[in-house]
């Protein structure tokens, strides 16, 4: 019979949540959505040395964000509780002693001093990638090379020890990844990895696979980074007698800096001014050791939507040029057959882009909505504007919008009168702009037009035609007048936005400004 797909994302709180993170949350999702099974939460904390306060709480709230929403998880339990690793180490404490009764694992004693003695010593014999292995466990102090009574006093009287792996010395391990195809390993490149710590915790590697196993997962979908570490966990299981219900293992391609060189880093997204981070967190800074504030993708306006369909395509092709994807048509499309092998660069603009998609889609009231919360939180107007203004000015703003707050931004204009225009009107300054300008001002005190954009491009069309000047010759100074800049949406729509007194203040401001700047 089929088991049920069972899907993990197993985080680390060890700080923010990265965003090579969320697209592992986002294909674990994905896949278990497609395929009505299970997404589980579990968190990884047995690391206690690397334990970061609050970074539990921002995983999931991040994932919430997004709607990356789990089917177990700490915070909603489930049938496999607990699922904080923290929490389940009596399980763990089981199978390493099981691993040991069989002779698979077994107790080291050994100091750090003994441990780093042992490397200077490889490293004198010139040994490459000195480790404790098949080779080394015999020169050691463990349970393979002390009497068994020495080992018993040992263990009673409290002296400090860890549990090892004993890895196979002439042994081929192999995995069949659904990315990679098959991966060989000779044991003789692995080493005896800790699976027991000295304070009582597992490593990463036992609690990974015991929890797996216990927690029914069917797929391991992970970072690419993870890789070295699955023949590991493949021999783990085969020594645990658990082979018939190993998980299928997806590794997934790296997320690579800009310029492609190296995996994504902190550092790297900010020299090119991006965030790594789904949402706002502070951390101490290595070199100034101050704390400081790093903006996340929803504080810079993304949309949640929009960044989802980023990260889908950032590994995964649907295989045809489509690329909007609603989260309901990634799930039905998604499959882990279609994720390439190798890295993908990190593309900021391409994440801008399908905001900017996103954003047209709204409706003209929810932008108006971010336009009026924008104005609201900068104080640029007393009042806010009535919905009908704001949706106006929504629409027309909408074309060169990225992010929310971009409604505002590019909206300034239409609330200030511009009081400097910068050098490009002197540039685009002819005496014909003075001619049209001066009689666009007369033409509107003495004649009343509909106050619409239709009727004020009437009457400038008017106006230059009877002077014989082509329109095209006067147009960017006339915008840089009206607006204080050399860019943005219909002339005439923002004319009929600002209304016909703020039109003549502007025009007389800027036949002024002219006048004492070039005489
Ligand atoms: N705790 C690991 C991490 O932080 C999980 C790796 C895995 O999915 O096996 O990424």
């Amino acid at each position: 019979m089929e088991r049920e797909v069972r899907v993990r994302f197993a985080p680390s709180p060890t700080g923010a949540l990265h965003i090579g993170g969320v697209r592992t949350a986002l294909y674990n999702y994905l896949f278990a959505k497609k395929t009505n099974g299970k997404f589980i939460i579990r968190i990884e904390d047995t690391d206690q040395t690397r334990y970061v306060e609050g970074a539990e709480e921002y995983i999931m709230k991040s994932l919430e964000w997004l709607g990356i929403t789990p089917d177990e998880s700490p915070l909603i339990g489930g049938d496999c509780k607990p699922y904080r690793q923290s929490e389940r180490k009596p399980m763990y404490k089981q199978y390493a002693m099981q691993l040991i009764e069989e002779g698979k694992a077994y107790y080291a004693f050994d100091t750090a001093e003994e441990l780093d003695a042992m490397r200077q010593r490889l490293e004198k014999a010139k040994v490459k990638n000195p480790s404790y292995n098949a080779v080394t466990r015999t020169q050691m102090k463990n349970s393979l090379t002390l009497p068994a009574d020495e080992v018993k006093a040992r263990l009673e009287s409290g002296e400090p020890y860890v549990i090892r792996i004993k890895i196979p010395k002439k042994e081929e391990i192999r995995l069949n990844d659904l990315i990679r195809g098959w991966v060989m390993v000779h044991s003789s490149t692995l080493d005896d990895k800790v699976l027991m710590k000295s304070d009582g915790m597992p490593t990463y590697h036992l609690a990974n696979v015991v929890d797996d196993y216990l927690m029914k997962i069917t797929h391991v979908i992970r970072g690419e980074e993870w890789l070295p570490s699955a023949p590991l966990h493949v021999l783990l299981y085969q020594y645990l007698g658990w082979e018939n219900v190993m998980p299928r293992f997806a590794h997934l391609p790296l997320l690579l800096n800009p310029d492609g060189k190296g995996k994504l880093s902190k550092r790297k997204a900010k020299e090119y001014g991006f965030p790594v981070f789904p949402l706002e967190w502070k951390e101490i800074d290595e070199n100034s050791k101050e704390e400081i504030w790093l903006p996340g993708y929803k504080e810079q306006g993304y949309l949640p939507e929009a960044l989802l369909n980023f990260l889908a395509l950032l590994g995964w092709s649907p295989g045809t040029n489509q690329e909007i994807f609603g989260i309901d048509e990634m799930i039905e499309n998604f499959s882990l057959e279609r994720i390439n092998k190798a890295g993908v660069k990190f593309d900021i603009d391409k994440a801008k882009w399908f905001n900017q998609q996103y954003l047209r889609t709204k409706s003209n009231a929810e932008l108006a909505q971010y336009l009026q919360a924008g104005l609201k939180e900068n104080n640029v107007l007393s009042a806010p504007l009535t919905s009908e203004k704001a949706e106006k000015i929504a629409e027309l703003m909408k074309e060169r919008a990225t992010f929310p707050q971009d409604f505002w931004k590019e909206a300034l204009y239409l609330f200030q009168t511009p009081t400097e225009y910068n050098e490009a009107l002197q540039q685009k300054w002819t005496p014909e702009v003075a001619q049209v300008l001066q009689e666009y001002l007369k033409e509107l005190q003495n004649t009343t037009i509909d106050w619409n954009a239709e009727e004020i491009k009437h009457l400038l069309h008017q106006i230059t035609d009877q002077l014989q000047i082509k329109i095209g010759k006067v147009m960017a100074a006339i915008r840089i007048v009206i607006t204080g800049v050399t860019a943005g949406p219909d002339l005439m729509m923002i004319q009929e936005i600002i209304g016909k007194e703020e039109l003549l203040q502007r025009i007389k401001n800027g036949l002024a400004q002219f006048h004492t700047t070039t005489a």
